[in-house]
Protein backbone atom coordinates (compact mmCIF):
# COMPACT_ATOMS: atom_id res chain seq x y z
CA UNK A 1 0.00 0.00 0.00
CA UNK A 2 1.46 3.15 -1.06
CA UNK A 3 1.87 5.66 1.67
CA UNK A 4 0.79 8.35 -0.46
CA UNK A 5 -2.49 6.75 -0.67
CA UNK A 6 -2.44 7.52 2.91
CA UNK A 7 -0.93 10.50 3.71
CA UNK A 8 -2.80 12.79 0.64
CA UNK A 9 -5.61 15.05 0.99
CA UNK A 10 -9.09 13.73 0.32
CA UNK A 11 -8.29 15.87 -2.86
CA UNK A 12 -4.77 16.36 -4.14
CA UNK A 13 -4.82 20.45 -4.28
CA UNK A 14 -2.87 23.10 -2.46
CA UNK A 15 -3.45 23.19 1.20
CA UNK A 16 -4.00 26.60 2.46
CA UNK A 17 -2.51 26.34 6.27
CA UNK A 18 -1.08 29.04 7.83
CA UNK A 19 -0.36 29.99 11.53
CA UNK A 20 -4.06 30.27 12.94
CA UNK A 21 -2.69 32.68 15.89
CA UNK A 22 -1.32 34.93 13.21
CA UNK A 23 -4.45 35.26 10.84
CA UNK A 24 -6.59 38.46 10.99
CA UNK A 25 -9.59 36.68 10.59
CA UNK A 26 -9.74 35.62 14.43
CA UNK A 27 -11.93 37.84 16.56
CA UNK A 28 -14.02 39.43 13.66
CA UNK A 29 -17.76 39.42 12.78
CA UNK A 30 -18.97 36.93 10.94
CA UNK A 31 -22.85 36.41 9.79
CA UNK A 32 -24.51 33.51 9.19
CA UNK A 33 -28.24 33.80 6.60
CA UNK A 34 -30.05 30.68 7.95
CA UNK A 35 -30.97 29.35 11.58
CA UNK A 36 -31.18 25.38 10.64
CA UNK A 37 -28.96 22.51 11.99
CA UNK A 38 -26.25 23.94 9.66
CA UNK A 39 -26.13 27.44 10.83
CA UNK A 40 -26.49 26.17 14.65
CA UNK A 41 -23.49 24.13 14.54
CA UNK A 42 -21.61 26.87 12.21
CA UNK A 43 -22.63 29.70 14.90
CA UNK A 44 -21.17 26.98 17.92
CA UNK A 45 -17.94 26.60 16.07
CA UNK A 46 -17.51 30.55 15.25
CA UNK A 47 -18.03 31.43 18.86
CA UNK A 48 -15.97 28.98 20.62
CA UNK A 49 -13.32 29.92 17.71
CA UNK A 50 -13.40 33.87 18.91
CA UNK A 51 -15.86 34.83 16.56
CA UNK A 52 -18.31 37.73 16.84
CA UNK A 53 -21.08 36.03 15.35
CA UNK A 54 -24.40 37.61 14.00
CA UNK A 55 -27.19 35.40 12.46
CA UNK A 56 -29.84 36.57 10.47
CA UNK A 57 -33.59 34.89 10.37
CA UNK A 58 -36.90 35.24 9.34
CA UNK A 59 -37.98 35.12 12.39
CA UNK A 60 -35.15 35.78 14.93
CA UNK A 61 -37.66 35.95 18.00
CA UNK A 62 -38.79 32.15 17.81
CA UNK A 63 -34.99 31.37 16.73
CA UNK A 64 -32.72 33.00 18.96
CA UNK A 65 -33.23 30.44 21.72
CA UNK A 66 -31.36 27.80 19.93
CA UNK A 67 -27.91 29.88 19.67
CA UNK A 68 -25.69 30.40 21.86
CA UNK A 69 -26.12 33.62 24.04
CA UNK A 70 -22.85 35.03 22.20
CA UNK A 71 -24.39 34.91 19.17
CA UNK A 72 -26.45 37.53 17.62
CA UNK A 73 -29.93 36.78 16.13
CA UNK A 74 -32.00 39.56 14.30
CA UNK A 75 -33.17 40.28 11.44
CA UNK A 76 -31.63 39.13 8.22
CA UNK A 77 -31.16 43.00 6.43
CA UNK A 78 -30.26 44.03 10.03
CA UNK A 79 -27.11 41.02 10.24
CA UNK A 80 -25.79 41.23 7.33
CA UNK A 81 -25.23 45.08 7.44
CA UNK A 82 -23.24 44.45 10.56
CA UNK A 83 -20.43 42.07 8.61
CA UNK A 84 -18.36 41.72 5.34
CA UNK A 85 -18.52 37.97 5.41
CA UNK A 86 -21.49 36.31 5.18
CA UNK A 87 -22.54 32.07 4.94
CA UNK A 88 -25.34 31.74 3.22
CA UNK A 89 -27.20 28.51 5.58
CA UNK A 90 -29.67 28.31 3.25
CA UNK A 91 -31.45 25.42 0.62
CA UNK A 92 -30.43 26.51 -2.77
CA UNK A 93 -34.67 26.73 -3.69
CA UNK A 94 -34.87 29.70 -1.43
CA UNK A 95 -31.63 31.15 -2.13
CA UNK A 96 -34.30 33.77 -4.60
CA UNK A 97 -36.02 34.44 -1.71
CA UNK A 98 -32.75 36.49 -0.13
CA UNK A 99 -32.44 38.55 -3.46
CA UNK A 100 -34.33 41.56 -1.11
CA UNK A 101 -31.12 41.87 0.36
CA UNK A 102 -29.23 42.64 -2.95
CA UNK A 103 -28.47 46.12 -1.99
CA UNK A 104 -26.84 45.60 1.48
CA UNK A 105 -25.23 42.47 0.78
CA UNK A 106 -23.32 44.14 -2.21
CA UNK A 107 -19.36 44.26 -1.84
CA UNK A 108 -19.34 41.45 0.80
CA UNK A 109 -18.49 37.54 0.86
CA UNK A 110 -20.99 35.04 0.91
CA UNK A 111 -19.79 31.39 1.20
CA UNK A 112 -21.87 28.70 -0.36
CA UNK A 113 -22.22 25.81 1.96
CA UNK A 114 -25.05 24.13 0.39
CA UNK A 115 -25.32 20.50 -0.93
CA UNK A 116 -27.46 19.19 -3.51
CA UNK A 117 -29.75 15.81 -3.29
CA UNK A 118 -28.11 14.02 -6.56
CA UNK A 119 -24.88 14.60 -8.31
CA UNK A 120 -24.59 16.79 -10.84
CA UNK A 121 -28.39 17.66 -9.93
CA UNK A 122 -28.03 21.32 -12.09
CA UNK A 123 -26.73 22.13 -15.09
CA UNK A 124 -24.92 25.16 -13.02
CA UNK A 125 -23.36 24.70 -9.27
CA UNK A 126 -25.21 26.49 -6.45
CA UNK A 127 -22.55 28.45 -6.07
CA UNK A 128 -22.31 29.51 -9.61
CA UNK A 129 -26.22 30.46 -9.20
CA UNK A 130 -25.69 32.05 -5.89
CA UNK A 131 -23.26 34.12 -7.80
CA UNK A 132 -25.39 34.89 -10.92
CA UNK A 133 -28.70 36.16 -8.11
CA UNK A 134 -25.62 38.49 -6.35
CA UNK A 135 -23.26 39.90 -9.20
CA UNK A 136 -21.95 42.48 -6.64
CA UNK A 137 -20.76 39.98 -3.84
CA UNK A 138 -17.69 37.98 -4.17
CA UNK A 139 -18.91 34.04 -3.67
CA UNK A 140 -17.34 31.43 -1.87
CA UNK A 141 -18.04 28.07 -2.20
CA UNK A 142 -16.69 26.33 1.20
CA UNK A 143 -17.50 24.13 4.15
CA UNK A 144 -20.37 22.00 2.48
CA UNK A 145 -18.11 18.55 2.92
CA UNK A 146 -18.26 18.95 6.59
CA UNK A 147 -21.62 18.28 8.50
CA UNK A 148 -23.73 20.06 10.96
CA UNK A 149 -22.05 16.70 13.68
CA UNK A 150 -18.43 17.87 12.38
CA UNK A 151 -19.30 21.51 13.39
CA UNK A 152 -20.61 20.68 16.98
CA UNK A 153 -18.27 18.57 17.32
CA UNK A 154 -14.70 20.21 16.58
CA UNK A 155 -12.75 18.91 13.99
CA UNK A 156 -10.81 16.96 16.34
CA UNK A 157 -13.24 14.29 15.80
CA UNK A 158 -14.90 14.58 12.27
CA UNK A 159 -13.56 15.03 8.89
CA UNK A 160 -10.65 18.28 8.83
CA UNK A 161 -10.79 19.43 5.32
CA UNK A 162 -12.51 22.49 4.46
CA UNK A 163 -12.39 22.25 0.25
CA UNK A 164 -12.56 26.10 -0.45
CA UNK A 165 -12.80 27.62 -4.04
CA UNK A 166 -13.31 30.65 -5.33
CA UNK A 167 -12.85 33.35 -8.94
CA UNK A 168 -11.29 35.83 -6.06
CA UNK A 169 -8.23 35.34 -4.20
CA UNK A 170 -8.37 37.51 -1.92
CA UNK A 171 -12.17 36.62 -0.46
CA UNK A 172 -10.68 33.04 -0.85
CA UNK A 173 -8.05 33.63 1.35
CA UNK A 174 -10.06 35.00 3.68
CA UNK A 175 -12.35 32.06 3.96
CA UNK A 176 -9.42 29.97 4.73
CA UNK A 177 -7.96 31.92 7.80
CA UNK A 178 -11.49 31.72 8.97
CA UNK A 179 -11.79 28.04 8.15
CA UNK A 180 -7.98 27.71 10.20
CA UNK A 181 -8.80 29.57 13.07
CA UNK A 182 -11.54 26.76 13.47
CA UNK A 183 -9.37 24.31 13.33
CA UNK A 184 -9.98 22.85 9.96
CA UNK A 185 -7.36 22.86 7.03
CA UNK A 186 -8.32 24.86 4.35
CA UNK A 187 -7.90 23.19 0.86
CA UNK A 188 -7.42 24.94 -2.11
CA UNK A 189 -9.52 23.61 -5.03
CA UNK A 190 -9.21 26.40 -7.79
CA UNK A 191 -11.35 28.44 -9.46
CA UNK A 192 -15.54 28.38 -9.13
CA UNK A 193 -15.63 25.85 -11.79
CA UNK A 194 -14.57 23.25 -9.44
CA UNK A 195 -17.82 24.13 -7.13
CA UNK A 196 -19.67 21.52 -9.03
CA UNK A 197 -16.92 18.83 -8.31
CA UNK A 198 -16.93 20.11 -4.57
CA UNK A 199 -20.95 19.80 -4.20
CA UNK A 200 -20.83 16.20 -5.47
CA UNK A 201 -18.23 14.76 -3.11
CA UNK A 202 -20.36 14.31 -0.09
CA UNK A 203 -23.16 13.01 -2.27
CA UNK A 204 -20.64 9.89 -3.61
CA UNK A 205 -21.01 6.34 -2.07
CA UNK A 206 -17.31 4.97 -1.16
CA UNK A 207 -15.69 6.07 -4.68
CA UNK A 208 -12.51 3.95 -3.70
CA UNK A 209 -14.14 1.09 -2.56
CA UNK A 210 -16.35 -0.40 -5.52
CA UNK A 211 -13.69 -2.04 -7.36
CA UNK A 212 -12.49 -3.68 -4.28
CA UNK A 213 -15.64 -4.45 -2.73
CA UNK A 214 -17.40 -6.31 -6.17
CA UNK A 215 -13.91 -8.11 -6.49
CA UNK A 216 -14.38 -9.36 -3.00
CA UNK A 217 -17.36 -10.31 -3.67
CA UNK A 218 -16.95 -11.44 -7.18
CA UNK A 219 -14.27 -13.89 -5.31
CA UNK A 220 -16.68 -14.58 -2.90
CA UNK A 221 -19.06 -16.06 -4.95
CA UNK A 222 -16.53 -17.98 -7.15
CA UNK A 223 -15.57 -19.42 -4.11
CA UNK A 224 -19.05 -19.93 -2.37
CA UNK A 225 -20.03 -21.75 -5.28
CA UNK A 226 -17.24 -24.14 -5.64
CA UNK A 227 -17.37 -24.96 -1.71
CA UNK A 228 -21.16 -25.62 -2.63
CA UNK A 229 -20.60 -28.00 -5.19
CA UNK A 230 -17.85 -29.83 -3.26
CA UNK A 231 -19.90 -29.31 0.51
CA UNK A 232 -23.37 -30.09 -0.40
CA UNK A 233 -24.37 -30.76 -3.95
CA UNK A 234 -21.27 -34.02 -4.01
CA UNK A 235 -22.88 -35.74 -1.28
CA UNK A 236 -25.92 -35.50 -2.01
CA UNK A 237 -25.68 -36.32 -5.97
CA UNK A 238 -23.16 -39.16 -4.77
CA UNK A 239 -24.70 -40.66 -1.64
CA UNK A 240 -27.93 -39.26 -1.16
CA UNK A 241 -26.82 -36.94 1.66
CA UNK A 242 -28.69 -33.88 2.80
CA UNK A 243 -25.92 -31.43 4.14
CA UNK A 244 -27.53 -28.64 3.35
CA UNK A 245 -26.94 -27.98 6.90
CA UNK A 246 -23.60 -27.07 5.95
CA UNK A 247 -24.49 -24.11 3.80
CA UNK A 248 -24.66 -20.86 7.08
CA UNK A 249 -21.43 -21.72 8.72
CA UNK A 250 -19.31 -24.46 7.11
CA UNK A 251 -19.58 -23.64 3.11
CA UNK A 252 -19.14 -19.67 4.30
CA UNK A 253 -16.32 -20.43 6.97
CA UNK A 254 -14.26 -22.10 3.90
CA UNK A 255 -15.40 -19.26 1.50
CA UNK A 256 -13.71 -16.45 3.76
CA UNK A 257 -10.45 -17.78 4.22
CA UNK A 258 -10.12 -18.24 0.47
CA UNK A 259 -11.18 -14.76 -0.31
CA UNK A 260 -9.15 -13.11 2.37
CA UNK A 261 -6.11 -15.12 1.44
CA UNK A 262 -6.62 -14.43 -2.59
CA UNK A 263 -7.16 -10.54 -1.95
CA UNK A 264 -3.69 -10.20 0.18
CA UNK A 265 -1.86 -11.67 -2.54
CA UNK A 266 -3.63 -9.22 -4.94
CA UNK A 267 -2.34 -6.43 -2.62
CA UNK A 268 1.54 -7.60 -3.48
CA UNK A 269 0.43 -8.80 -7.31
CA UNK A 270 0.01 -5.28 -8.56
CA UNK A 271 3.70 -4.20 -7.08
CA UNK A 272 4.99 -7.26 -9.21
CA UNK A 273 3.43 -6.20 -12.34
CA UNK A 274 5.04 -2.92 -11.97
CA UNK A 275 8.57 -4.16 -10.93
CA UNK A 276 8.09 -6.79 -14.42
CA UNK A 277 7.15 -3.55 -16.73
CA UNK A 278 10.16 -1.88 -15.53
CA UNK A 279 12.32 -4.22 -15.97
CA UNK A 280 11.28 -5.11 -18.99
CA UNK A 281 11.13 -1.51 -20.53
CA UNK A 282 14.49 -0.60 -18.14
CA UNK A 283 12.84 2.31 -17.49
CA UNK A 284 10.35 4.12 -13.87
CA UNK A 285 9.34 7.37 -16.41
CA UNK A 286 6.78 4.46 -18.41
CA UNK A 287 3.65 5.34 -17.38
CA UNK A 288 2.01 1.67 -16.07
CA UNK A 289 -1.28 0.74 -17.94
CA UNK A 290 -4.77 2.36 -16.49
CA UNK A 291 -6.01 -0.69 -15.11
CA UNK A 292 -2.67 -1.27 -13.51
CA UNK A 293 -2.59 2.29 -12.26
CA UNK A 294 -6.11 1.59 -10.91
CA UNK A 295 -5.16 -1.44 -8.77
CA UNK A 296 -1.79 0.41 -7.44
CA UNK A 297 -4.69 3.45 -6.03
CA UNK A 298 -6.50 0.49 -4.40
CA UNK A 299 -4.37 -1.61 -2.46
CA UNK A 300 -4.60 -0.27 0.88
CA UNK A 301 -9.07 -1.36 0.67
CA UNK A 302 -8.09 -4.54 -1.00
CA UNK A 303 -6.04 -5.06 2.03
CA UNK A 304 -8.86 -3.88 4.24
CA UNK A 305 -11.07 -6.60 3.22
CA UNK A 306 -8.28 -9.25 3.08
CA UNK A 307 -8.57 -8.42 6.57
CA UNK A 308 -12.14 -7.87 6.95
CA UNK A 309 -12.50 -11.57 5.95
CA UNK A 310 -9.57 -12.68 7.62
CA UNK A 311 -11.38 -11.69 11.17
CA UNK A 312 -14.79 -13.23 9.86
CA UNK A 313 -12.97 -16.51 8.96
CA UNK A 314 -11.37 -16.50 12.84
CA UNK A 315 -14.82 -15.72 14.28
CA UNK A 316 -16.11 -18.33 12.53
CA UNK A 317 -13.91 -20.73 13.39
CA UNK A 318 -13.85 -19.72 16.66
CA UNK A 319 -17.48 -20.66 17.18
CA UNK A 320 -17.48 -24.47 15.07
CA UNK A 321 -17.71 -26.18 18.07
CA UNK A 322 -20.69 -24.30 19.49
CA UNK A 323 -22.76 -26.07 16.81
CA UNK A 324 -25.18 -28.90 17.10
CA UNK A 325 -23.98 -30.76 14.25
CA UNK A 326 -20.89 -30.67 15.68
CA UNK A 327 -21.63 -31.81 18.76
CA UNK A 328 -23.83 -34.70 17.25
CA UNK A 329 -20.62 -35.40 15.35
CA UNK A 330 -18.59 -35.87 18.11
CA UNK A 331 -20.90 -37.65 20.08
CA UNK A 332 -21.48 -40.17 17.14
CA UNK A 333 -17.66 -40.80 16.71
CA UNK A 334 -17.43 -41.48 20.15
CA UNK A 335 -20.04 -44.26 20.06
CA UNK A 336 -18.25 -45.72 16.59
CA UNK A 337 -15.41 -46.38 18.53
CA UNK A 338 -17.00 -47.47 21.41
CA UNK A 339 -18.07 -50.27 19.93
CA UNK A 340 -15.17 -50.89 17.74
CA UNK A 341 -13.57 -51.02 20.70
CA UNK A 342 -10.72 -48.54 19.63
CA UNK A 343 -8.80 -47.08 23.15
CA UNK A 344 -6.03 -44.98 21.16
CA UNK A 345 -7.64 -42.57 18.86
CA UNK A 346 -4.39 -39.91 19.26
CA UNK A 347 -2.73 -38.90 15.58
CA UNK A 348 0.91 -37.89 16.21
CA UNK A 349 0.87 -36.50 13.17
CA UNK A 350 -3.24 -34.92 12.65
CA UNK A 351 -2.41 -33.17 16.67
CA UNK A 352 0.89 -31.52 15.00
CA UNK A 353 -0.67 -30.41 11.75
CA UNK A 354 -3.44 -28.50 13.85
CA UNK A 355 -1.42 -27.40 16.58
CA UNK A 356 0.58 -25.74 13.90
CA UNK A 357 -2.08 -24.47 11.67
CA UNK A 358 -4.18 -22.75 14.18
CA UNK A 359 -0.48 -21.22 15.47
CA UNK A 360 0.21 -19.56 12.13
CA UNK A 361 -3.65 -18.74 11.53
CA UNK A 362 -3.58 -16.27 14.45
CA UNK A 363 0.25 -15.12 13.71
CA UNK A 364 -1.21 -14.25 10.19
CA UNK A 365 -4.32 -13.00 12.10
CA UNK A 366 -1.99 -10.80 13.96
CA UNK A 367 -0.28 -9.52 11.31
CA UNK A 368 -3.03 -8.28 9.33
CA UNK A 369 -4.22 -6.35 12.09
CA UNK A 370 -1.14 -4.17 12.24
CA UNK A 371 -1.16 -4.11 8.52
CA UNK A 372 -4.85 -2.67 8.63
CA UNK A 373 -3.77 -0.61 11.72
CA UNK A 374 -1.21 1.20 10.25
CA UNK A 375 -3.35 2.24 7.18
CA UNK A 376 -5.85 4.45 8.67
CA UNK A 377 -4.58 7.73 8.00
CA UNK A 378 -4.10 8.90 11.79
CA UNK A 379 -1.90 5.83 12.52
CA UNK A 380 -0.32 6.48 9.09
CA UNK A 381 0.88 9.79 9.49
CA UNK A 382 2.68 9.62 13.20
CA UNK A 383 4.91 7.18 10.70
CA UNK A 384 8.25 7.98 9.18
CA UNK A 385 8.14 6.73 5.78
CA UNK A 386 10.80 3.86 6.62
CA UNK A 387 8.54 2.81 9.03
CA UNK A 388 5.74 2.43 7.06
CA UNK A 389 7.35 0.69 4.66
CA UNK A 390 8.63 -2.03 6.59
CA UNK A 391 5.18 -2.22 8.08
CA UNK A 392 3.13 -2.44 5.15
CA UNK A 393 5.97 -4.02 2.82
CA UNK A 394 8.24 -6.17 4.67
CA UNK A 395 5.21 -7.21 7.10
CA UNK A 396 3.08 -7.33 4.31
CA UNK A 397 4.96 -10.02 2.88
CA UNK A 398 5.79 -11.97 5.59
CA UNK A 399 2.01 -12.19 6.30
CA UNK A 400 1.82 -13.24 2.86
CA UNK A 401 4.25 -16.14 3.42
CA UNK A 402 2.39 -17.02 6.81
CA UNK A 403 -0.79 -17.39 5.29
CA UNK A 404 0.56 -19.67 2.84
CA UNK A 405 2.21 -21.68 5.57
CA UNK A 406 -1.56 -22.00 7.47
CA UNK A 407 -3.36 -22.86 4.09
CA UNK A 408 -0.98 -25.54 3.33
CA UNK A 409 -1.05 -27.10 6.85
CA UNK A 410 -4.56 -26.75 6.67
CA UNK A 411 -4.47 -28.65 3.69
CA UNK A 412 -1.56 -30.90 4.37
CA UNK A 413 -1.62 -33.92 1.71
CA UNK A 414 -4.82 -33.53 0.59
CA UNK A 415 -3.83 -32.59 -3.07
CA UNK A 416 -2.44 -35.83 -3.16
CA UNK A 417 -5.73 -38.01 -2.20
CA UNK A 418 -8.11 -38.87 -5.26
CA UNK A 419 -10.97 -38.96 -2.82
CA UNK A 420 -10.53 -34.92 -1.88
CA UNK A 421 -11.35 -34.83 -6.23
CA UNK A 422 -15.15 -33.80 -5.99
CA UNK A 423 -16.31 -34.27 -9.55
CA UNK A 424 -12.96 -34.24 -10.57
CA UNK A 425 -12.64 -30.63 -8.71
CA UNK A 426 -9.12 -30.52 -6.81
CA UNK A 427 -9.45 -29.24 -3.21
CA UNK A 428 -10.14 -25.29 -2.94
CA UNK A 429 -7.05 -24.93 -0.81
CA UNK A 430 -4.65 -25.57 -3.99
CA UNK A 431 -7.04 -23.54 -6.48
CA UNK A 432 -6.22 -20.17 -3.55
CA UNK A 433 -2.57 -21.11 -3.45
CA UNK A 434 -1.95 -20.15 -7.01
CA UNK A 435 -2.08 -16.06 -7.06
CA UNK A 436 -0.37 -16.23 -3.59
CA UNK A 437 2.53 -18.38 -4.63
CA UNK A 438 2.99 -16.56 -7.80
CA UNK A 439 3.17 -14.01 -5.49
CA UNK A 440 6.04 -15.14 -3.11
CA UNK A 441 8.23 -16.46 -6.18
CA UNK A 442 8.68 -13.45 -8.14
CA UNK A 443 9.44 -11.45 -4.67
CA UNK A 444 12.41 -14.54 -4.61
CA UNK A 445 13.27 -14.17 -7.82
CA UNK A 446 13.34 -10.28 -7.83
CA UNK A 447 15.55 -10.64 -4.12
CA UNK A 448 18.19 -12.76 -6.40
CA UNK A 449 21.16 -9.92 -6.54
CA UNK A 450 21.40 -9.52 -10.35
CA UNK A 451 17.76 -8.20 -10.90
CA UNK A 452 17.13 -6.48 -7.04
CA UNK A 453 20.43 -4.08 -8.55
CA UNK A 454 18.66 -3.60 -11.76
CA UNK A 455 15.31 -2.84 -10.57
CA UNK A 456 17.37 -0.23 -7.59
CA UNK A 457 18.80 1.03 -10.24
CA UNK A 458 15.82 1.79 -12.37
CA UNK A 459 13.94 3.45 -9.14
CA UNK A 460 17.04 6.02 -8.70
CA UNK A 461 16.17 7.09 -12.51
CA UNK A 462 18.59 4.78 -14.27
CA UNK A 463 17.06 4.17 -18.01
CA UNK A 464 18.25 1.16 -20.40
CA UNK A 465 20.09 2.86 -23.10
CA UNK A 466 20.03 6.27 -22.17
CA UNK A 467 23.07 8.89 -21.33
CA UNK A 468 22.61 10.47 -18.20
CA UNK A 469 24.69 13.27 -16.46
CA UNK A 470 26.02 12.31 -13.57
CA UNK A 471 27.48 14.40 -10.60
CA UNK A 472 30.71 12.92 -9.40
CA UNK A 473 32.27 14.16 -6.25
CA UNK A 474 35.94 15.46 -7.37
CA UNK A 475 39.19 14.59 -5.63
CA UNK A 476 39.05 18.30 -3.74
CA UNK A 477 35.71 17.06 -2.23
CA UNK A 478 33.98 19.51 -4.49
CA UNK A 479 31.36 18.15 -6.74
CA UNK A 480 32.46 18.16 -10.70
CA UNK A 481 30.08 16.86 -13.55
CA UNK A 482 30.66 14.37 -16.46
CA UNK A 483 28.80 12.55 -19.01
CA UNK A 484 28.63 9.11 -18.67
CA UNK A 485 26.67 6.03 -20.10
CA UNK A 486 24.17 5.15 -17.67
CA UNK A 487 23.97 1.29 -19.10
CA UNK A 488 27.55 1.07 -17.33
P1 LIG B 1 -32.43 23.60 7.68
O1 LIG B 1 -32.24 23.05 9.04
O2 LIG B 1 -33.68 23.23 6.95
O3 LIG B 1 -32.28 25.16 7.69
C1 LIG B 1 -32.51 25.95 6.56
C2 LIG B 1 -32.75 27.37 7.03
O4 LIG B 1 -32.93 28.18 5.89
C3 LIG B 1 -34.00 27.54 7.85
O5 LIG B 1 -33.76 27.33 9.20
C4 LIG B 1 -34.40 28.98 7.54
O6 LIG B 1 -34.00 29.83 8.60
C5 LIG B 1 -33.59 29.38 6.33
N1 LIG B 1 -34.41 29.93 5.24
C6 LIG B 1 -34.19 31.12 4.64
N2 LIG B 1 -35.10 31.34 3.70
C7 LIG B 1 -35.94 30.29 3.71
C8 LIG B 1 -37.10 29.95 2.99
N3 LIG B 1 -37.58 30.75 2.04
N4 LIG B 1 -37.74 28.81 3.29
C9 LIG B 1 -37.26 27.97 4.23
N5 LIG B 1 -36.15 28.25 4.95
C10 LIG B 1 -35.50 29.39 4.69
O7 LIG B 1 -31.22 23.12 6.75
P2 LIG B 1 -29.68 22.90 7.18
O8 LIG B 1 -29.48 21.46 7.44
O9 LIG B 1 -29.28 23.87 8.20
O10 LIG B 1 -28.93 23.22 5.80
C11 LIG B 1 -28.73 24.55 5.39
C12 LIG B 1 -27.75 24.55 4.23
O11 LIG B 1 -26.52 23.96 4.68
C13 LIG B 1 -28.21 23.70 3.04
O12 LIG B 1 -27.87 24.34 1.84
C14 LIG B 1 -27.44 22.42 3.19
O13 LIG B 1 -27.20 21.77 1.93
C15 LIG B 1 -26.14 22.92 3.79
N6 LIG B 1 -25.40 21.89 4.55
C16 LIG B 1 -25.98 21.27 5.60
C17 LIG B 1 -25.28 20.31 6.32
C18 LIG B 1 -25.87 19.61 7.51
O14 LIG B 1 -25.19 18.75 8.12
N7 LIG B 1 -27.06 19.93 7.93
C19 LIG B 1 -23.97 19.96 5.91
C20 LIG B 1 -23.40 20.63 4.84
C21 LIG B 1 -24.13 21.60 4.16
P3 LIG B 1 -34.97 31.06 9.12
O15 LIG B 1 -36.32 30.44 9.26
O16 LIG B 1 -34.38 31.47 10.40
O17 LIG B 1 -34.89 32.10 8.04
Amino acid sequence: MSRGDMAKPLLGHRSMEGDPSTTPAAGRTIGVLGSGDFARSLAIRLVCSGFKVVVGSRNPKRKAALFPSAAEVTFQAEAVKKTDVIFVAVFREHYSTLCDLADVLAGKILVDVSNNTEINHHKESNAEYLASLFPACTVVKGFNTVSAWTLQSGARDGNKQVLICSNNQEAKRTIAEIAQVMGFTPVDMGCMSSACEIENIPLRLLPAWKIPIFLALGLFICFFTYNLIRQVIHPYIREQKNKLYKIPIEVVNTTLPCVAYVMLSLVYLPGVLAACSQLYYGTKYRRFPDWLDQWLQHRKQIGLLSFFCAALHAVYSFCLPMRRSHRYQLIETAVKQAVEKKMNIWVEEEVWRMEIYISVGIIALGLLSLLAITSLPSIANSLNWREFSFIQSTLGFIALVISTLHTLTYGWSRAFDENQYKFYLPPTYTLTLLVPCTVILAKVIFSLPCIHQRLLRIRRGWEKGRYVKFVLPSTTGEFSSGETSSNV
